[in-house]
């Protein structure tokens, strides 16, 4: 599947790390399970970090070499995973919705008219994530309706589950992930034919670019 929204490299590295609090390692998850772009380069990052270890034990990379890890990550081959037979024996995406593997055995539904949703706003509707590190949380809006302009005082990972929204940035469809810092200002409006079902992730206050590890920082664009 492809999609035209993905992860940023310092997300990937910092899942790789094992630095992301457990709301937005869902949203990552659930993300790479349907992208193949960015399953490859959170392979790259995977093996990235090894190399950075002995390295760096050596002697710190020059700013050269930080520049090539970073424009590997930003243009990984296009080419180079296998065609994955028979990947998954359950589909992800059916009829248009998003339902990974990682999110349907942690809420135990096979459908979000499953879940128990809250009234937001007219027309928005909540449920929130049993996780217990970061924010985890779904929001169904209606076709058509715009969320308050807001921004984010921590980093934000939005997953699209059904049908999608436009906002400056762009138009975000099923698939499609936001990943957001906490200075963007934005005010996503659902599409006119469907609800938008999405999945979000912040890191809730933990900053999760400061927690990772000091090995790791010479590589991010901090
Ligand atoms: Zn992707």
């Amino acid at each position: 599947m492809k999609f035209e929204h993905h992860l940023q490299a310092e997300t990937l590295l910092a899942y790789a790390a094992g630095s992301l609090p457990a709301a937005m390692a869902l949203v990552v998850s659930c993300h790479t399970e349907v992208c193949e772009q960015c399953r490859r380069e959170l392979r790259l990052a995977e093996s990235l970090g090894g190399k950075m270890l002995d390295s760096l034990e050596a002697k710190p990379l020059s700013a050269a070499a930080r520049d090539n890890i970073l424009s590997l990550l930003d243009e990984a081959p296009a080419q180079s995973e296998p065609t994955p037979a028979a990947k998954s024996p359950q589909q992800p995406l059916r009829d248009g919705v998003l339902l990974p593997t990682a999110l349907k055995n942690l809420l135990q539904i096979d459908s979000y008219s499953q879940l128990r949703w809250r009234k937001m706003a007219p027309g928005i509707e909540k449920f929130e994530l049993p996780l217990k590190e970061g924010r985890s949380f779904m929001l169904r809006i209606g076709a058509g309706l715009a969320m308050p302009v807001h921004s984010h005082t921590a980093s934000e990972l939005t997953l699209i589950m059904q049908g999608g929204y436009r906002d400056k940035l762009g138009d975000f469809h099923v698939g499609d992930i936001a990943d957001l810092d906490g200075s963007t200002e934005h005010q996503p409006e659902a599409f006119e034919d469907e609800s938008c079902i999405c999945l979000a992730g912040m890191d809730g206050g933990l900053k999760f670019k400061a927690l990772l590890p000091t090995l790791m920082k010479p590589f991010m664009r901090l």
